[in-house]
């Protein structure tokens, strides 16, 4: 290692970044080295970009679904200004304000004032809680708040929530966290729920607002940044897995192609492969993962929801989204179901049949789909528990970066995380750079 410590100056002089991978992460730190004029060539392994975030074709329809339902807080500031940004600012999204609407009736609105007063008097407000539920949450907000939301040990939502209601934690909490961190509260990790409920419930009104792409994922960000960084000279290789990393005192090679630095933007499970050569550089640990499930449900064009996105409460289906008012796809909702769970142990068709009766009661849509899809993601995010170990994006070799949603972050497996990654691994190569 000692000998590879000393990085080519001529090499520094002239730097050609290699991205592994064309997910959020790559493509964050492609866009951001793009911008100050670093030469990158993006290597990814699918025909599409976007990764665990990306367009899916299917034959029912003429435009692309995702292949799994996102939402985004107005505090995932990185990788909205990315988006501003490939999007020459016309923001491709719904910024909408914070409000939650439930099945059973229970209505978040947050009001337009200052954070964190929008939350406490949304909270105050909030139809569907009772009134001592109302005090518990907002006593909650206010504890932690004293504490900059910092705790001293980790330990799991179920045992912050400890004192809550557990009516409460039911039409509340579980399923704030279940959206957030993808996992149960059994298991999360409340550091990282707390993170999330400072940042976008505290800080200014626009983080708690909920924003929606209007685009699929792949257009909505990944793609544009492919021709963000095309017309800056940038290479893009698709359907491209790279198999071989080697690395000399001339920087690396990447199957065969010469580059200064390497930014190995690949998810956790598949980065150990790449560097298994690699003795110098630390494998990522084995994480546990949880799945997010999206049923797609194509109704006729006028049935529409109430709002953008709805709640529900005591079925297997937790979040329904009108991809009507946020994709013009007309009639067509997705249904998502987060983390692991008894769900998991029907088949497509049950599922989907079941998601539609329950929709069918609650909502009042028809009995009956036009067509329905499912798509399971089995390794959606990784199971973020307490005291998770995530590695920093900088190595121990200088010219290797991790960028992922699984580094180092405040955040739980999100796209905000994975583009903060992005942009920081390629901060870490410009300031390397001599001037
Ligand atoms: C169904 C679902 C719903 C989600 N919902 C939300 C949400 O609502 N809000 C939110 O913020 N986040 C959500 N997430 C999480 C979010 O999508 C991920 O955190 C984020 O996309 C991770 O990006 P990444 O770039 O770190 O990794 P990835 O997206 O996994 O990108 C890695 C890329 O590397 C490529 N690759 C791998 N090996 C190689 C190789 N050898 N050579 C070349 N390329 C390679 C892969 O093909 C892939 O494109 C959701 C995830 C899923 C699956």
């Amino acid at each position: 290692m000692d000998s590879l410590a000393h990085v080519d100056k001529k090499l520094m002089q002239t730097p050609h970044v290699a991205i592994i991978g064309g997910g959020y992460a790559g493509m964050a730190a492609a866009v951001t080295l793009a911008q100050h004029g670093v030469a990158v060539t993006v290597y990814e392994a699918g025909k599409a970009l976007g990764g665990r975030a990306r367009a899916v074709e299917i034959a029912q329809l003429s435009t692309p679904v995702d292949n799994g339902q996102h939402l985004l807080l107005g505090a995932y500031q990185t990788t909205l200004a990315l988006v501003n940004i490939v999007h020459d600012g016309n923001a491709p999204y719904l910024r909408l304000p914070l409000t939650l609407y439930t099945s059973n009736g229970a209505q978040l609105q947050a009001p337009a004032l200052p954070a964190p007063l929008n939350t406490l008097i949304a909270l105050l407000r909030a139809r569907g809680l009772s009134k001592t539920e109302r005090g518990y949450a907002i006593q909650f907000m206010l504890r932690h708040r004293l504490t900059q939301f910092r705790l001293q040990h980790d330990i799991s939502v179920a045992q912050l929530l400890g004192t809550q209601p557990s009516t409460l934690i039911t039409k509340l909490w579980e399923p704030l966290c279940l959206a957030a961190l993808n996992t149960p509260i059994e298991h999360a990790s409340a550091q990282v729920f707390l993170n999330v409920l400072r940042d976008s419930l505290t800080r200014h009104q626009q983080d708690s607002n909920l924003i929606m792409p209007i685009m699929d994922l792949s257009q909505f960000f990944p793609q544009m940044a492919a021709n963000y960084i095309q017309q800056r000279n940038g290479q893009l290789i698709t359907s491209h897995r790279v198999k071989q990393l080697n690395r000399g005192t001339q920087g690396w090679t990447v199957d065969g192609h010469h580059h200064s630095h390497v930014i190995c933007a690949v998810a956790a499970h598949q980065v150990n492969t790449l560097i298994a050569d690699l003795p110098h550089i630390q494998p990522v640990p084995d994480y546990q993962y949880e799945p997010i499930i999206t049923i797609y449900l194509q109704y006729a064009t006028d049935v529409r929801l109430t709002h953008a996105m709805i709640g529900l409460n005591h079925t297997i289906a937790q979040w329904v989204f009108d991809r009507g008012i946020s994709h013009q796809q007309h009639g067509l909702l997705a249904v998502v179901i987060s983390a692991s769970g008894a769900h998991e142990a029907l088949t497509h068709a049950q599922l989907a049949q079941q998601v539609t009766a329950e929709l069918h009661q609650h909502l009042s849509t028809p009995a009956q789909t036009i067509w329905q899809q499912v798509i399971a993601e089995k390794r959606a995010t990784f199971a973020c528990t307490p005291n998770l170990t995530r590695p920093a994006q900088a190595t121990n070799d200088p010219v290797f970066f991790l960028a992922g949603d699984y580094t180092a972050s405040d955040y739980p497996a999100t796209l905000e995380a994975a583009t903060q990654s992005g942009v920081k691994c390629a901060h870490l190569i410009i300031e390397s750079l001599p001037e």
